[in-house]
């Protein structure tokens, strides 16, 4: 089953639950809207080379939309579709004044120069523009993309328009309208949701066992604030592969030894082990927050862990979701768990459009508030409808975008 394929199977089991509008069901089935676009670049040695590009929108009932920006060599039109309409979910949960979007480009940003990726980035930004915009559809940082893609994103559409618009997109550098806190957003989200499951188990976050698959932006972060806390972070991994210390790794330093430009693999003291073994560790707490389709009904079986926190979104497959939910593993999925990054990205928005900045400490406190909230709210629903927390996730998301659609009505 493909990633779009298991996203539609989940979406109609919870629209059967909530006995959606069959109009409603239809419509959000399929995105509002679609594009495709040549990325058409100069490579450094002189040839040219097209990339192909997408933006997909789900759904606009509740506003703009809103979401990220990969640059991967999977990226395809399936895999868009399926992760606008997790934002959508996503924004609807989180209460945000949103519909969702994603997009990206086909490409290996690993084989690139830093001059040939900001080529890709400002001619993809000028084919999307007339679709993206405060009030229409704002991009920010997803797999392989960061703050920096968001400035020349920025840029490049200000300078079409004839003059600055911060509020175009999310999670760019502090100077041009970046918000405090939105680079570490997602990875803090997790810590968040980490810390809550402890307590819904019973036990404390010191000493916990954490394996964590992804080292990027969530996966790191999540990892450092989990090792401040006294966690035992046992394993990390790249796309590469990972490491290994029972004993637990030192991450301030293994955070250091890769801003030194080395590899995960030969830090010191560990042994190194492949994603697929960081998965089937014995520990408390596992953190997929890689890709897609990680855990599947191959290896569900081996999935040791008692708390799995999706850093990822899509990490686990209905097939292995069901497999966890029987063993009474207490999984947050990912439009609760990652939503920290487009919480303050939300925040990042109302900022620039008021041309207001808040403090740190008071980005953090709301963030805090809103996702320990929502992780209250979906698991009451789940033990009062004996369901699994993301059907719960779902169920709310859902029923809040159809009860957008139900006030708009159907145009004309
Ligand atoms: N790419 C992130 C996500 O999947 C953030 C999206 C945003 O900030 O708009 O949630």
């Amino acid at each position: 089953m493909s990633f779009l394929e298991s996203v539609l199977e989940q979406y109609e089991i919870v629209a059967d639950k909530i006995k959606l509008d069959d109009g409603i069901r239809e419509r959000l089935r399929c995105p509002k809207r679609a594009l495709i676009v040549s990325v058409p670049i100069e490579m450094d040695n002189g040839t040219v080379k097209v990339f192909k590009g997408y933006r997909v929108q789900h759904d606009i009932a509740m506003g703009p939309t809103k979401g990220g920006i990969r640059y991967h060599p999977n990226v395809n039109l399936e895999e868009v579709t399926a992760l606008a309409m997790l934002m959508s979910l996503k924004c609807a949960l989180m209460q945000l004044p949103y519909g969702g979007a994603k997009g990206g480009i086909c490409c290996n940003p690993k084989e690139m120069s830093q001059k040939e990726i900001e080529r890709l980035t400002r001619r993809f930004t000028t084919e999307i523009i007339w679709a993206i915009g405060p009030e229409e559809d704002i991009p920010a940082p997803d797999l392989n993309t960061n703050m920096q893609t968001m400035a020349w994103m920025m840029d490049t559409y200000s300078m079409q328009k004839g003059h600055t618009i911060l509020g175009v997109v999310t999670g760019k550098p502090l100077v041009l309208g970046g918000s405090l806190g939105r680079e570490d957003a997602t990875g803090r989200g997790v810590f968040y949701m980490v810390e809550e499951s402890a307590k819904v188990k019973g036990t404390k976050l010191k000493g916990l066992t954490v394996a964590i698959q992804g080292f990027g932006n969530v996966g790191s972060v999540a990892a450092r604030l989990l090792f401040e806390k006294g966690c035992k972070v046992i394993a990390v991994s790249g796309s590469k592969g990972g490491i290994y210390n029972k004993g637990g790794i030192n991450i301030k330093d293994l955070i250091q030894h890769i801003q030194e430009n080395k590899e995960i693999a030969d830090f010191h003291s560990v042994d190194t082990i492949t994603n697929e073994e960081l998965l089937a560790l014995d520990c408390d707490v596992l953190i997929p927050a890689a890709i897609e389709g990680q855990i599947n009904k191959h290896n569900v079986n081996d999935i040791k862990a008692k708390i799995i926190v999706e850093g990822a979104n899509g990490p686990i497959t209905p097939e292995a979701d069901m497999v966890l939910y029987d063993r009474d593993v207490l999984l947050i999925p990912d439009i609760l768990a990652n939503s920290g990054g487009v919480v303050i990205s939300y925040f990042e928005w109302v900022q620039d459009l008021q041309f207001y900045f808040w403090n740190e400490r008071e980005i953090q406190q709301r963030l805090k508030e809103m996702m320990v909230n929502i992780f209250n709210s979906i698991l009451s629903l789940s033990g009062e409808k004996k369901i699994d927390l993301r059907t719960a996730s779902w169920m709310l998301g859902v029923s809040r975008i159809s009860e957008a659609h139900k006030a708009r009505g159907l145009y004309p």
